[in-house]
Formats: structure tokens, sequence, C-alpha cells
């Protein structure tokens, strides 16, 4: 009787060991979680910016690469560098893929690899709200334009004949040079443009209904890691199927039409 209980006691505590074991294994996962490191420009609402938290970063596309990184079973760091620095820096290795409302283009493609698009954009103007001469593109030749620094908007606008363009580090920079009256113009990405205009309540300006170029927005990748751009562009699929996508897109935009 006594050995039978003796039998039973060894089961349980080889049962209660492999419980342990398990949980071991477990918890060496999750320490050795696989990290995937993001570079963002966080000065570009609604997709990256500082919220009141100084080390939280907030928008759609910070939202997207957590959902994204979530499915791909890795723990998301944010690293926040400048916009003409993003390149570089996955050039070097330093970081694992860029999101930061990036469009994907021929030039950038020289240099990474872009997932599938995952936003549609295009550039908008925004003038002084009293300014009746400049009402598209058209009229921006020989005027004073602010773009941000290394973006399509710096070389839409480089391509107007006469303008004076004022290559500055970031969108919010275009806004307050604007203000400043020290250009007749910004250049930006539109929904970063009407996100000024209702977040700012400043009164004194307008954007323009005319869009100058269509472009995708793309997650960019290391030139040689076709590996990760397969595990990006499978994530972004299953949340765009399982409504994940959609959820993001409403919170950050409203209603997809
Ligand atoms: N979409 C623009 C570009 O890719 C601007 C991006 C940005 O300023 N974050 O150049």
């Amino acid at each position: 009787m006594s050995k039978k209980i003796l039998v039973l006691c060894m089961a349980a505590l080889m049962a209660v060991m492999a419980m342990v074991a398990g949980c071991g294994s477990d918890k060496k996962a999750a320490d050795g979680e696989k990290v995937l490191k993001v570079g963002t420009n966080a000065d570009f609402a609604p997709f990256e910016f500082q919220g009141t938290d100084p080390n939280a970063y907030d928008g759609f596309d910070m939202d997207l690469i957590r959902a994204i990184g979530k499915e791909m079973g890795y723990k998301v760091e944010i690293n926040n560098l400048a916009f003409d620095g993003l390149i570089p820096s996955l050039e070097a290795g330093n970081i694992d893929v860029i999101i930061s409302g990036m469009t994907i283009n021929e030039e950038r493609k020289q240099k990474v690899l872009f997932s599938d698009p995952y936003y549609q954009s295009g550039l908008s103007i925004m003038v002084p709200k009293d300014n009746d001469s400049i009402k598209g593109f058209s009229d921006l030749k020989g005027k004073k334009i602010a773009v941000q620094i290394g973006t399509t908007s710096a070389n839409e606008a480089k391509k107007i004949s006469g303008a004076e363009v004022k290559e500055l580090n970031s969108s919010a920079d275009t806004f307050i040079e604007l203000a400043a009256k020290g250009v007749d113009a910004v250049i930006n990405d539109r929904p970063v443009n009407d996100r000024y205009i209702v977040e700012s309540k400043n009164d004194n300006v307008k954007t323009l209904p005319e869009l100058l170029t269509a472009e995708d927005y793309g997650i960019a990748i290391n030139k040689n890691n076709t590996e990760l751009q397969g595990k990006v562009n499978a994530a972004l699929k299953k949340l765009k199927e399982n409504g994940e996508y959609d959820k993001l897109y409403e919170k950050w935009f409203g209603a997809k039409k």
C-alpha cells in the first residue's frame, strides 16, 4: 500500500517537474523573443508622432507595425530618427525596417526592399488663407516653398521653375515657416497637411484641393532580407483579411471610402 502511494507520489512529482520544465522553456522563449527594430521619424502626424508621453509613439504607422510585429511573433522596438537618416540606418543594419509614411519609389528601390503598399497618399499645398493667387501647383513658379528634407515633396518642389525651396527637418518645421511668413507655400503629404489644419486650430492657412502625385506608402526592409520582406507581407495580408487593418484605418482616418 505504502509502496503504491510512493509510486503515485513519484508520478505526481515527475508530472510537476515536467510542468516546471515546460514553464522554464516557455520563459526562455519569452526572454529570447525576437526583436524587430523599427526606424521612424516621429514628427509626421497622423502616421507617427510623440504623444504626451515622450517615450510612447502614436499614429497609424505605429499601430500597424505593432500589429505586424505581433502577428510575426516579434517584439517591436521603435527608434526615432531623422527622416533622411532612415535609409542609411537600414543599410547599415542598425534597424530592421522603416515605417515612416515612406513613399515607394524607384530611387529608394535601388537601396531597399519595400513591402506591399499599405496606404495611398499624395502631395498637397498649404498656403495662407488670404492668398488667392496660388490655386494649384502651376502657380508655384518662382515662389518660396518649404518642404521636409529627403521627401518626395522636396523632389517635386525642386522641379518647379524658379522656385526657392527651403528644406527643413520636419513637416512641423514647414508649418512654422509658413506661419512666420518665411515662405509662400508648403508642400507635404496630404493627410499631414489636413491633420495640421484640424489639430493646430490655425485659422490663417488652407490646403488646396489639387493633389500633385498619387503615392503609395510601403515598409522598407534591408535589400538583402527577402525573408523578412516575406514575413512582413504575410502579416500585412493577414491583417487586411481579418479586419484589423480596417479597424486601424478607421481609428486614424475614418471609414474607408
Ligand atoms: N511620403 C513622403 C516621402 O516618402 C514623406 C514622408 C515623411 O516625411 N515622413 O518622401
